[in-house]
């Protein structure tokens, strides 16, 4: 496979990345993960506009216009004849000597893969179990930083858990998971956390909030507790790759009645309608 590194294609074993890259010594960068349908990137402009933001807070400033990065992504995509799979695409302050401040001069090191990845159609429709884990996260979880220790220690706690995802909670407020967003539906009304720095805000879920204004589903964004989540009648979570993902249990007790709802359902297929009328056009 080929690999983007610095706006240029190489192979894989070409890859020199130094010993002082601060990605790799401080986790100084930011990513994306964009998916990719019939080769077709999916919702590639949204997720290229947050990997600038995503940069732009921390400072780092990408040597390329929007537009030019996009054809790099696509001709990714194209040269390693990904059908369905992801890019995942990072950029790091750089290679400098060690010392925390930002260096006088560096230059951001970016690079870019591809991974074939199968729809996880078999779990979405069966639903899977969640954990609920205390969120000891920094309070920037709008940056989508290569930093992911909390995320990981979580997933792992849940991992070992027998639990597919770890919703994340700080004291008895759910934020999202540790690689998703959340959400509980509650008498036809529709739950998640308000797009703050306490959580990413997922262009899956920017996609699902669009799709539930379309099909007149009232969407609150407002947080809620622990507590209220284990009372929701449906609980789904959401990613770029596990899309509409139902939650059928958390903690062991079933939500519901312990299957996958009918409103997480109907989302499931509209987001399936809209990811084939994109891959069309
Ligand atoms: N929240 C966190 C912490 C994530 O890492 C992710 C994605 O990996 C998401 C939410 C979902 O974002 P998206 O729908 O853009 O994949």
């Amino acid at each position: 496979d080929w690999i983007l590194h610095n706006g240029e294609f190489i192979r894989e074993n070409e890859l020199n990345v130094s010993k002082e890259d601060r990605g790799y010594q401080f986790g100084d960068g930011i990513y994306e993960v964009i998916r990719v349908y019939e080769g077709n990137l999916f919702t590639a402009a949204e997720h290229i506009d947050r990997f600038y933001e995503s940069a732009e807070k921390i400072k780092i400033v990408i040597p390329f216009t929007k537009d030019v990065f996009h054809k790099q992504m696509y001709d990714l995509v194209e040269m390693n004849e990904i059908d369905n799979g992801q890019v995942y695409v990072q950029v790091t302050r750089g290679d400098a000597i060690r010392q925390h401040h930002f260096p006088q001069a560096t230059s951001p090191v970016i690079v870019a893969y591809t991974k074939k990845v199968e729809r996880p159609v078999e779990m979405m429709e069966a639903g899977v179990k969640a954990k609920f884990i205390e969120d000891i996260r920094w309070l920037r979880c709008d940056i989508k930083s290569l930093n992911l220790l909390g995320n990981v220690l979580a997933k792992q706690e849940a991992h070992e858990d027998g639990s597919y995802e770890a919703i994340l909670h700080r004291g008895e407020v759910v934020t999202e998971g540790s690689s998703s967003n959340m959400y509980g539906l509650k008498n036809g009304v529709i739950y998640t956390h308000p797009a703050s720095n306490l959580i990413l805000n997922g262009i899956t879920r920017r996609v699902i909030l669009n799709l539930c204004k379309e099909l007149g589903i009232t969407v609150q964004e407002t947080a809620f507790t622990k507590t209220e989540a284990l009372e929701m009648d449906e609980f789904f979570m959401s990613s770029t790759t596990a899309e509409i993902m139902p939650i059928i249990q958390i903690d062991g007790q079933d939500i519901g009645d312990g299957v996958p709802g009918e409103l997480t359902q109907k989302l499931q297929q509209a987001f399936e309608a809209n990811l084939k009328l994109t891959v069309k056009s």
